[in-house]
């Protein structure tokens, strides 16, 4: 594919997320039906308020019904001390019922959120942040890997963008998006610039980029002039202006140069939720697996190559 092809192609989330759903998630919930005689169940846990995790929950949420996933979310105040976060999570962490545990953020700011991320048993931590999962994607091998990161590649293979050689610029670089982000896409071989707020000018990397994530919370920060004609462009951050969610590119701005660039909404969110429902089913999967290495690896080479699945059986007896 030729990076410049005139106008911006659309890089449609929702259109991808409905062809995961039905050819990749819906055949392989059969097997948790069929074999595994249970369905996985994910619970999500929010301390306090916050837009952004509301309009993510919503999102999941209607995907979910679709689903044989089970889902409980717990609203826990924000007056909740870290203390007593801490020993929720411990209580599901050794709770059968519970496959894969989600603690949304931002929390609140008397928390630290590396603490609990690091404490959700790493067989259960479905956004792939507790320390041996981050050992696992560090090292490129394949494990439980932040959803929203999966879910960028996701949407780069789902438009046969080719990354290899590619110069992948990353606006960002949290453990949750950025750096997991960077750490994909080098996988991938393409050669990767991490930037962040000390970053300056940030439109000298920008404008450097093929491909420019942007994983950063500031509304429209990427805006005309800040890339390169045909660049592609990944738009992660989901803001809210006067109650209008917003990502951190003006897509309008950017539509004449950009080749592919996607919406807000409708382009990383719906990729993000489908790659937490595969790391869910991976989560339970691995469990079931127990001891079996032929069969872990199997698994994880199933869900990892999630662009070419389908075999609903596949990893199975
Ligand atoms: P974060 O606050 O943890 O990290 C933001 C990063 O942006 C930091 O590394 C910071 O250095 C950098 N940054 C801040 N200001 C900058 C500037 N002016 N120039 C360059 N870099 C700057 O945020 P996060 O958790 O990584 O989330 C980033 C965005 O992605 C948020 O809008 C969040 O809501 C969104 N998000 C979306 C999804 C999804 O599914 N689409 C999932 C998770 C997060």
């Amino acid at each position: 594919m030729s990076l410049k092809e005139g106008k911006s192609k659309k890089i449609d989330g929702r259109l991808f997320a409905q062809e995961y759903l039905e050819k990749v998630l819906i055949p392989r919930c059969k097997i948790f039906k069929e074999v595994y005689k249970k369905l996985p169940k994910l619970s999500t846990i929010l301390v306090g308020e916050n837009p952004a995790s509301e309009s993510y929950l919503k999102l999941k949420g209607k995907f979910f019904t679709k689903l044989c996933v089970k889902s409980e979310v717990f609203r826990l105040p924000k007056e909740t001390t870290e203390e007593e976060l801490l020993e929720f999570i411990n209580k599901q962490n050794n709770n059968d019922q519970i496959d894969g545990i989600l603690v949304q953020v931002p929390l609140p700011s008397h928390i630290n959120e590396d603490t609990i991320a690091e404490s959700i048993a790493p067989s259960k931590d479905v956004e792939g942040l507790s320390p041996g999962n981050v050992h696992s994607w560090a090292k490129s091998l394949p494990n439980l890997v932040p959803a929203t990161a999966l879910g960028v590649l996701a949407l780069l293979k789902y438009y046969k963008i080719t990354i290899e050689g590619k110069h992948v610029v990353v606006v960002g670089r949290s453990m949750i998006v950025g750096k997991p982000v960077a750490h994909l896409l080098l996988k991938e071989n393409a050669t990767v610039t991490m930037c962040h707020s000390k970053s300056k000018p940030l439109e000298e990397y920008t404008r450097q980029a093929d491909i420019l994530i942007a994983a950063v919370g500031r509304p429209h920060l990427i805006k005309k002039g800040m890339i390169k004609d045909g660049a592609i462009v990944v738009d992660v951050g989901i803001n809210f202006e006067d109650g209008k969610m917003m990502g951190d590119v003006d897509y309008d701005d950017l539509l004449e140069t950009a080749s592919y660039i996607t919406p807000v909404p409708g382009g990383s969110g719906p990729a993000t939720v489908c790659m937490l429902v595969s790391n869910l089913l991976l989560a339970f999967e691995l469990n079931q697996a127990k001891r079996n290495e032929e069969r872990l690896d199997c698994l994880r080479d199933y869900y990892g190559n999630y662009d070419t699945i389908g075999e609903s059986g596949f990893c199975i007896g």
